[in-house]
């Protein structure tokens, strides 16, 4: 059989329209990586999983909605699509929509979105807009773009958006046989703990699975849902989760409670620190967002608010390091400059 996306393997178990044509880049599939020594550095006793999504099509989760939302737009016949972004879903949405033969729009702040991202969906060929604004301000553009033009919305408001996504869940149940004791991930417009939420819920349903609880995470500058009002100017390191009026917020509050869970908010530097473990004990380099899940994991097991003997545990790593390459050049140990000789070279690297 020929390897197909999410589509192929689990569109049987998702609500989208008859009318929709699959337009794939044979996303998902993602490996769930163990991570002993990792885990070893947070607890004792704990098992710890990384769902590393960072290695879909374009780099990001956003390619499992990405393929439901533009297949279900190119099935009706839709010419273009927009959205507004932090980065990803802009490189996602101008990926699948080259694919479709349909033309793109993409919306992000200006000069805030990583360079890995704006590339991507200037190479894709969108037409790129930067917005003198947020993501908050962009969101809100489009969506009254949408309701004057017969132009696709998919961002995550689009429910197809949060159907694809639900298979990261069917996924994780699949490998591990079960749901997870607890899913650590980053918030940001939370879409995506909104649709794990529906996905583990469904599969244990159907199989009985099992739920996980939910730790859902954002960064202490852009924490609507910890602070429990908007923030108008969100600021932090991890541009994909700086959103200060998340799309499915309540959705998102009402996911982490019912599952026993809860969302939590970690400093910039907690994240880095975390982006820095993570890739120099198991060789995992993701982007500071896609760190932020494991920062509060590691927050909450160091104030004993969760006790992480004999749990397994599932951390979303949810975008590639290479999508923001400027980091390391700012929170990263940089490389020496050395005259071309042996000498020199030899008292550099063999030095205890
Ligand atoms: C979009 C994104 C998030 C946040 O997901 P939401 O569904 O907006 O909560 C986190 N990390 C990365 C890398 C993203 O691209």
């Amino acid at each position: 059989m020929l390897p197909g996306g999410v589509l192929a393997r689990y569109g049987h178990l998702l609500n989208l329209p008859p009318h929709t044509q699959p337009v794939t880049l044979l996303e998902g599939g993602t490996p769930l990586i163990p991570a002993p020594r990792l885990a070893r550095e947070l607890a004792e006793g704990m098992s710890l999983w990384i769902k590393y999504e960072g290695l879909n099509p374009t780099g990001s989760f956003k390619d499992r909605g990405m393929t439901a939302a533009i297949s279900e737009a190119a099935g009706r016949g839709a010419r273009t699509v927009i959205c507004a972004s932090t980065g990803n879903t802009a490189a996602s949405a101008a990926a699948y929509a080259a694919r479709a033969g349909m033309k793109c729009i993409v919306l992000i702040p200006e000069g805030k979105v990583a360079l890995g991202k704006l590339a991507g969906a200037l190479a894709y060929g969108a037409t790129v807009v930067q917005i003198e604004g947020s993501f908050d301000d962009a969101l809100h553009l489009v969506v009254e773009v949408t309701r004057k033009y017969p132009i696709a919305l998919v961002n995550s408001l689009n429910p197809y958006r949060i159907e694809g996504q639900k298979t990261a869940a069917f996924e994780i149940c699949d490998d591990l046989g079960t749901a997870p004791d607890w899913l650590c991930l980053p918030v940001g417009n939370a879409g995506n703990i909104t649709a794990y939420w529906a996905g583990f819920r469904q599969y244990h349903e159907r199989q009985g699975t099992g739920l996980p609880r939910l730790l859902g995470v954002q960064a202490a500058g852009a924490a609507p849902l910890v602070l429990g009002h908007p923030v108008d100017r969100p600021e932090t390191v991890a541009t994909a989760i700086r959103i200060g009026r998340p799309a499915r917020g309540e959705e998102a509050l009402q996911a982490a409670a019912e599952s026993g869970g809860r969302i939590i908010a970690v400093t910039d530097e907690e994240i880095l620190r975390m982006q820095r473990l993570l890739a120099q004990t198991e060789g995992i380099w993701v982007e500071p967002a896609s760190a932020a899940g494991l920062a509060g994991l590691a927050a909450e097991i160091a104030a004993g608010r969760l006790r992480p003997r004999g749990q397994r545990i599932v951390a979303v790593c949810t975008g590639h390091g290479l999508k923001d390459p400027d980091i390391v050049s700012r929170s990263f140990v940089q490389p020496l400059v050395l005259p071309p000789r042996l000498d020199v070279l030899e008292e550099v690297i063999l030095k205890p």
